[in-house]
């Protein structure tokens, strides 16, 4: 897909665009993206004391744990790509909250107010260099990187950035299972 001048006009909202699935496995289709829906890590779930210098946080992302092919069997995410949801720009490359690497790609042009992005959190390896490389939709930007149990998973955010704003506290985010096409009822 390319940007047509409309797509890339940040005031378009999401929900106008054909967001791509973030996730590609080379030895099989993904019918169903499995992500935490509930719980500490599901969607909007929060208000913990973060120890960090965010102070208050809400999880406004999903943390994608695995895929399921057309005929129904569970996969975990070793061996899967992150791909860019949509065509961009690399914003920012470096550590999350969680010192992993994370990648945010911009999805218009820097409006007025706000910017449309994509977040990839905890991620253990990056193939974008650097920002300000443009990316196409469906390109690998990474691989999902391990929770502390040995499973392999990756955050996964999609929103705006406000112009003035402050890295990932500023942020604002919608839910991404209500615009990757599939993906919603694959919940855990
Ligand atoms: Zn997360």
């Amino acid at each position: 897909m390319t940007v047509s001048r409309a797509d890339w006009d940040s005031s378009v909202p999401w929900k106008r665009l054909e967001v791509g699935l973030p996730l590609q496995h080379e030895r099989g289709e993904i019918a169903r993206i499995v992500a935490h829906r509930r719980g500490t890590f599901g969607w909007q779930y929060g208000d913990w004391v973060s120890k960090r210098p965010f102070g208050r946080q809400f999880h406004k992302g999903v943390d994608l744990v695995g895929w399921i092919d057309p005929k129904g069997k569970e996969h975990s995410l070793k061996g899967t790509l992150c791909l860019a949801a949509f065509d961009g720009l690399v914003d920012y490359i470096g550590d999350d909250e969680d010192e992993q690497p994370s990648v945010v790609l911009r999805h218009s042009s820097i409006g007025k107010m706000r910017y449309r992005i994509s977040f990839f959190g905890d991620l253990s390896e990056l193939f974008v260099k650097k920002a300000g490389q443009r990316v196409k939709q469906g390109q690998p930007i990474g691989r999902p990187g391990r929770a502390p149990n040995g499973r392999h998973f990756t955050h996964f955010s999609i929103g705006y950035r406000p112009v003035e704003g402050v890295l990932r506290k500023d942020d604002y985010f919608v839910d991404p299972f209500s615009l990757i096409p599939g993906a919603k009822s694959a919940i855990r």
